[in-house]
C-alpha cells in the first residue's frame, strides 16, 4: 500500500495520509454498500483493499480524488467527480455506489465494466440538432449518483441500492472504439446512468474516440463539479441535460440532489462551446406545476439561449413511481405552448406519438427545416445548415449535409 503510484497528466489524486488495516483480519465477502453509507462487511481483508488485478481490471485508482482531514478517520478522501464530493471514510463507498476508498485512495469500481452497449438514432438520446440522423454507439456502466424515484434504467442506475450485480461484460477504452467504428457511428454517448460516476473509463474512451474521428457525447443529469467539467470539457462535442425541475426542493425530495450545480453545468458547458439541448420528463403532480415550468423555460431562454433545444417528454410509470399515472397528452401540449411563449424556439414533445413535435423550423421564420419520424430524420431542407426561405442560420451541429435524400 506504500508504493508511491505513478501519475500521468490527467492524475489530479493525492494520496491520503496512511491507514491501519488488520492484515489477518478474516477474509469478507464482496466490497458493495447496498445503500449509500452503509457500513461495508466487517474483516475486510489487505488484499482486497488494493487495486484491481487481471481478475480485477475494472478497479482501478480514480481521477478526482483528495485527502480529507478527518481526524476520527484517517485515511478518509473525498471525491470531487459530482456535486455530492462524498467523503470517504476508509473502504467506505460513495452515493453512487461505484467509487470507494480503498486504503486512502479513491478507486473506480466500473472501469470498462460494461453493462449496456449498443447503435442507435442520435434522436434517441435525445439530439435533433447535433449530427441529425446518425448513429450513437451508447454505452454505459452500473451506478448513478441520483436516485431519481422514475428513473426507467434502474436496473442500471441503482443496481447497489437494489442489490442487484447487472450482467456486464470487460471492455477497455479501445475496444469500445473499435465497436464503435464497426457498428458505423458517428459518436459514442456515455448514457443510461450519469457518466460522470465513470469518469476514468469514459475519458480514456474520449481521447481514443476522437482520434479515431468519432464524437463525444454525454447523456447526463449535469451534477458535475466544475473539476470534472474541466477533464471532460475538450473531448466533449455535445450533452444532453436531463433537466428535472428548476426547483431545489424537486431535487432535494425526488433526487437526492440540489438544483444549483445542475444550473451551472449547463451554462458552463455552453460556455466551453459544448453542443447543449435539454430534456425534462413531466411527471403528473409533481414538476407539471405550470408557473414553475414557466420560470424554467425562461430561465433556458435567457441563461441558455432560446434557440437551445428543449424536449418535454411524457413520464410513463417506473420504478418506485409505478403508482402515478402518465403524463396527460393535454399537459404537454400545454407546457410546450408556454416554452414558445416564454422565447424557446425550439421546444419538442416526445414520448407521446398522438401529440408528438419532432420537427424542426426555422427559429426565425416558421419553415419547416427537418422532418422526422420514429427518431429517424424523413425530410431535410436546410441548405448548407441555413432556411431556404429566410436564410436564418439553424443552431447545432452538423447541419450543413442532409442525411437523406432530398
Ligand atoms: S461520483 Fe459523486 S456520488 Fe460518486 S463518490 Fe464521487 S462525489 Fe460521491
Amino acid at each position: 500500500m506504500d508504493d508511491a503510484p505513478e501519475h500521468n497528466s490527467l492524475d489530479t489524486f493525492t494520496k491520503a495520509p496512511a491507514v491501519h488495516l488488520e492484515p489477518d483480519a478474516r477474509p469478507a465477502e464482496s466490497i458493495r454498500a447496498a445503500s449509500p453509507g452503509e457500513q461495508p462487511p466487517e474483516g475486510l481483508r489487505i488484499d482486497d483493499l488494493g487495486p484491481g488485478g487481471e481478475t480485477e481490471p475494472h478497479i482501478r485508482r480514480a481521477l478526482l480524488g483528495e485527502p480529507f482531514d478527518d481526524p476520527t478517520a484517517p485515511g478518509s478522501v473525498r471525491c470531487n467527480a459530482c456535486a455530492h464530493r462524498c467523503v470517504l471514510r476508509p473502504s467506505r463507498i460513495g452515493i453512487c455506489g461505484v467509487r470507494q476508498n480503498r486504503g486512502g485512495w479513491l478507486y473506480t469500481l466500473v472501469y470498462g465494466k460494461v453493462v449496456a452497449s449498443k447503435a442507435e438514432p442520435i434522436e434517441k438520446k435525445p439530439l435533433y440538432h447535433f449530427l441529425p440522423g446518425s448513429s450513437a454507439y451508447s454505452v454505459a456502466t452500473q451506478g448513478c449518483n441520483f436516485h431519481c424515484e422514475f428513473c426507467q434504467n434502474w436496473e442500471m442506475s441503482q443496481a447497489h441500492r437494489e442489490g442487484l450485480v447487472p450482467e456486464s461484460r470487460f471492455v477497455p477504452p479501445e475496444d469500445v472504439v473499435r465497436e464503435a467504428v464497426a457498428a458505423g457511428v458517428r459518436s459514442i454517448a456515455y448514457t443510461y446512468v450519469e457518466p460522470t460516476v465513470f469518469i476514468e473509463f469514459a475519458l480514456d474512451t474520449m481521447v481514443r474516440a476522437r482520434a479515431a474521428g468519432l464524437h463525444n457525447v454525454f447523456v447526463s443529469n449535469g451534477y458535475q463539479t466544475p473539476e470534472a467539467i474541466e477533464l471532460v470539457a475538450p473531448y466533449l462535442d455535445a450533452i444532453n441535460v436531463d433537466l428535472k425541475a428548476a426547483s431545489d426542493s424537486f431535487y432535494r425530495r425526488i433526487c437526492g440532489a440540489r438544483w444549483e450545480p445542475v444550473r451551472d453545468t449547463i451554462v458552463e458547458m455552453r460556455r466551453r462551446g459544448v453542443w447543449v439541448e435539454l430534456t425534462t420528463l413531466i411527471i403528473p403532480g409533481l414538476n407539471d406545476d405550470r408557473d414553475e415550468l414557466r420560470a424554467m423555460a425562461e430561465w433556458i431562454a435567457t441563461a441558455v439561449g432560446p434557440e437551445t433545444p428543449w424536449h418535454l417528454t411524457r413520464f410513463q410509470p417506473a420504478y418506485r413511481l409505478k403508482s402515478l399515472q402518465p403524463t396527460p397528452a393535454s399537459t404537454l401540449v400545454d407546457v410546450a405552448e408556454i416554452a414558445r411563449a416564454a422565447g424557446l424556439r425550439h421546444v419538442y414533445v416526445g414520448n407521446t406519438p398522438e401529440v408528438e413535435v419532432a420537427d424542426t423550423s426555422c427559429a426565425r421564420c416558421g419553415e419547416r427545416l427537418i422532418s422526422r419520424g420514429d427518431y429517424s430524420v424523413t425530410g431535410w431542407w436546410l441548405r448548407e445548415g441555413r432556411c431556404p426561405r429566410c436564410k436564418h442560420a439553424l443552431a447545432g451541429v452538423g447541419l450543413a449535409d442532409s442525411p437523406v435524400a432530398v
